[in-house]
């Protein structure tokens, strides 16, 4: 069943329980937001007694036992007087009606489970937990009780290329050691497609390039995150003979060595850059 409701004094109503689902989301669909549509199994209103439960062509009747009141007073005496308590009606339940024949489809109860479409609107910008409520597309209550309510909770998939820090993305771009001297244009992967970036020559490791407005929109506003593109270079670990050669000879070269007294100054550059320190 589902929750009693009753007015002042009145026969009540019962309302049908609230339905929750999980609703996962790439990445994609958080960034721009998106309208999904998601089978839901709920209780929806019996069509062959319109929610009645009575079966067609009979109604439900007066219950005999309260009158229609849905309560029943029980009058004690004792010696402190007259006791008057009221409860609620033991053969309708604080309905104030029975159905002498039940609805054949529904049992009687005035509903039926089916499984029906529903449309999300997800918004830019959610995160794993946040939930929406859509009013009375939950279950249907018995004997046309208002409906409860769908409560959908987002859950963001882990996406293969991208991690996600609040409205940015991060993305890792490994560079050869070439690439990281002399620069390169490379095709870097974004939410929507690839984007050509200009590598300045002489990257470091660790570096991030901020592409503006390519990460995910925010939740309350028009505007757009960023994609971090982390630099890492690779280094070979098998050489040929002629690769070897050749690092052999560029070792030899003055520009090639890290400055000695440094003081941690290229490590500490890294982490503002990444930390926004
Ligand atoms: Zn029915
Ligand atoms: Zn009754």
């Amino acid at each position: 069943f589902g929750t009693a409701q009753r007015g002042h004094g009145g026969p009540r109503t019962f309302r049908g329980r609230d339905l929750q689902v999980n609703l996962p989301l790439t990445l994609e669909e958080i960034a721009e937001g998106v309208t999904k549509k998601i089978r839901v199994t709920r209780y929806v209103r019996c069509e062959v007694c319109g929610g009645t439960g009575a079966e067609p062509g009979t109604k439900p009747e007066k219950c005999p036992t309260c009158k229609g009141h849905g309560e029943v007073r029980q009058v004690t005496r004792s010696f402190l007087g007259q006791m008057v308590q009221v409860t609620t009606c033991p053969a309708c339940h604080g309905r104030g009606e029975v159905i002498p024949r039940p609805c054949g489809a529904c049992a009687g109860e005035g509903r039926v489970k089916d499984t029906v479409t529903v449309e999300i609107p997800v918004p830019a910008g959610v995160e794993s937990g946040n939930y929406i409520t859509l009013d009375g597309e939950g279950h249907a209550g018995p004997f046309n009780g208002p409906p409860g309510d769908l409560i959908v909770v987002f859950e963001e998939k882990r996406h293969k290329l991208f991690e996600r820090h609040g409205v940015d993305i991060l993305y890792n771009l490994t560079l050869s050691i070439p690439q990281a001297v002399l620069g390169a244009k490379l095709q870097v992967p974004t939410l929507n497609g690839k984007v050509e970036v200009d590598i300045p020559p002489g990257v470091q490791s660790g570096k991030v390039l901020r592409l503006r407005g390519k990460g995910i929109r925010h939740l309350d506003s028009s505007r757009r995150g960023d994609e971090l593109v982390r630099i890492a270079v690779w280094i070979p670990d098998k050489l040929t003979p002629r690769e070897r050669e050749l690092f052999e000879e560029l070792s030899r070269s003055e520009g090639i060595r890290p400055p000695e007294d440094d003081e941690g100054g290229f490590f500490h550059k890294m982490k503002s850059v990444l930390f926004g320190e």
